[in-house]
């Protein structure tokens, strides 16, 4: 039942239901109107994999009473943060995230019916708070089981998606022209190799998992980085002495390290044309996408132009996002 998983994945001291009706009965009547009002709705942040929706979130968080709730359905998992990229604690700036880094690795596949319920759990304690939910992920699966109003967990991916909604939601697409974004996406993999992204990954390498190849196809073990650097640690495991003079041995072991890595790129890519595939899928099923264009804001960070990378941020996504939260949130 919820509470056996609630309490198996660590849940409770964070969604510890918080007695209603007291709440209610104390609320001034003014309050109890709004409460009405803003009852079910929530902000959804929605964009491929790099595209900054993290960024525009603690953006958001910080200028709204807010609170996360993390859609990408491997940062539900604990570990591998640099590998799944979960934002550092010090640039959440103390906005409180749900979901994320939560869910052991024993407990299996964390799915899209896990995630509605435990979802849902995590919105109306947000709403009780009277905080605002803001649903933060590229996984869209998981958006579409979190929000829509029927959800079918036997329905096949998102092949017949539907606009009835269970909330109120606002939602945000922050794109971004993929040539661009693939550029961008290549340089992030290099900074997350520099940030050890192979030393996380060679503490979590399973050897077991060699034997067994279904071990790959479960929970955090199918994030982008894990079974493309299996082949080079089966090869040269982890620890294992490896002896610098052996020439021969280095050059095979360079290339199979950048074999990895070059795959590790094609498949991030990969997944930023899927995701958006599934974005139109969604805008076209009716979903209100309000579209925002960071492409500009991210060719002047390719070109290294940070301040100038602020100022369009702030221009072309930030003030229009806040514009449409706040009429949102007036309606
Ligand atoms: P699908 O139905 O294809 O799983 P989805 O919308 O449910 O799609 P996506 O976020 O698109 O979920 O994730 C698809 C796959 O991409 C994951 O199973 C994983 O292999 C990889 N992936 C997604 N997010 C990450 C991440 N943060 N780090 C590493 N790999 C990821």
């Amino acid at each position: 039942g919820y509470c056996t998983k609630a309490r198996s994945l660590g849940l409770f001291p964070a969604i510890k239901p918080v007695g209603p009706r007291y709440r209610w009965a104390r609320m001034e009547s003014t309050n109890r109107q709004q409460w009405r009002k803003d009852k079910g709705k929530m902000v959804v942040i929605m964009g491929v994999t790099g595209s900054g929706k993290s960024r525009l979130s603690i953006d958001l968080a910080t200028r709204f009473p807010a609170e996360v709730i993390n859609s990408d359905k491997m940062q539900v998992y604990k570990g591998l943060d640099i590998t799944t990229n979960k934002m550092p604690m010090h640039e959440r700036l103390g906005v409180p995230h749900h979901l994320l880094g939560v869910v052991d690795s024993s407990y299996g596949e964390f799915s899209p019916s896990d995630y509605r319920l435990f979802g849902a759990s995590v919105i109306s304690s947000i709403c009780a708070r009277r905080r605002l939910p803001l649903v933060v992920g590229g996984s869209n699966s998981f958006i579409y089981a979190l929000l829509s109003d029927r959800f079918n967990p036997d329905s096949d991916g998102l092949n017949s998606v539907s606009a009835d909604l269970r909330y109120n939601c606002c939602f945000l697409w922050v794109d971004v022209s993929l040539t661009v974004l693939y550029e961008y996406l290549s340089q992030r993999v290099d900074d997350m190799l520099a940030a050890g992204m192979v030393e996380e990954l060679a503490e979590f390498y399973d050897p077991e998992a060699e034997s067994d190849p279904k071990r790959d196809q479960v929970g955090i073990r199918k994030a982008i980085g894990v079974p493309e650097f299996d082949r080079y640690f089966r090869k040269f495991p982890p620890g294992g002495h490896f002896r610098s003079t052996d020439i021969e041995r280095d050059g095979a072991r360079r290339e199979l390290f950048e074999e990895a890595v070059k795959a590790i790129k094609d498949n991030t890519n990969q997944l930023a044309k899927r995701q958006l595939k599934k974005i139109m899928r969604l805008r076209s099923a009716g979903w209100d996408l309000r579209r925002l264009d960071a492409t500009e804001a991210f060719r002047a960070v390719l070109a290294s132009d940070t301040g100038k990378s602020s100022e369009i941020w702030e221009e072309e996504l930030l003030g229009p996002s806040v514009k449409i939260v706040n009429r949102f949130l007036e309606e």
